[in-house]
């Protein structure tokens, strides 16, 4: 049966001389595998929807197992990314976080439409870190590992100055310290951007711009956060960590 459907390429493996495997992830379906034979070749009809990154409509044979590309039509291919290395190190990233976080034919439009907006958001050159802070946070929530960030996470207590505790799972209160010899001292602005990054709606993110150190404190709880919880090892993860050392230098 050939079905028609919406979806964003986050992954493509070259098959053969001339084939790409293309993994998409759709509105509908969630997550799907697709072969596009002859996609490799420049002037084959499937290459230009075939490229990472790309938000189309695709018309595939749908079987249980790899159904064939017929042909695909281009919605946004996010031009923008595709011309910038740093952009997309940033894009190859949530493309990877959403691959690894969700099973084959699982639907969740939700996730779709948190995937199209990141890219969008990048393509619109908004903050990239901020763009990929507020991704996470909601990525955490669809892993169900998300950080209790409005109150302590050891006695609930919601005001006050907080540290960040990984063990705790989130905030700790200036009473609760004592509980997690490792917390991390942060300032009152970094603890209230991580609760609102947490909440907003990336599609409402305007031009926000935060201070060097500021960024680099909230990607320093994200990450240890991440690694002790998420349990993932991506690829285009420690790239864009050496990209932003790179960066700093
Ligand atoms: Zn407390």
């Amino acid at each position: 049966m050939l079905k028609k459907i919406e979806g964003i390429v986050i992954r493509t493996v070259d098959y053969g001389e001339t084939n790409k495997i293309l993994t998409l992830y759709t509105r509908e379906t969630g997550k799907v595998g697709v072969m596009a034979r002859g996609a490799k070749k420049p002037k084959s009809r499937l290459s230009a929807i075939s490229q990472l990154f790309v938000y189309g409509q695709y018309l595939f044979q749908h079987t249980s197992g790899l159904g064939g590309l017929n042909q695909g039509e281009i919605i946004d291919s996010f031009r923008s990314i595709r011309n910038d290395l740093f952009l997309t190190s940033y894009a190859a990233y949530a493309a990877e976080l959403v691959d690894k976080l969700t099973e084959e034919r699982k639907p969740n439009p939700y996730l779709f439409e948190m995937l199209y907006q990141v890219l969008h958001a990048l393509d619109e050159e908004k903050d990239p870190e901020v763009v990929l802070f507020i991704f996470e946070l909601k990525m955490l929530r669809v892993a169900g590992i998300t950080p209790q960030l409005d109150r302590c996470a050891n006695c609930g207590l919601n005001e006050g100055r907080f540290h960040f505790s990984v063990s705790e799972g989130g905030l700790l209160c200036h009473r609760c310290l004592s509980v997690d010899p490792y917390q991390i001292p942060m300032t009152k602005r970094t603890s209230e951007l991580l609760h609102l990054f947490a909440h907003i709606d990336l599609s409402r993110l305007g031009n926000i711009s935060l201070k060097a150190e500021t960024k680099k404190e909230i990607r320093h709880i994200l990450n240890l956060y991440f690694d002790a919880y998420s349990g993932l090892y991506l690829k285009s993860k420690r790239f864009l960590d050496q990209l932003d050392r790179f960066n700093l230098e």
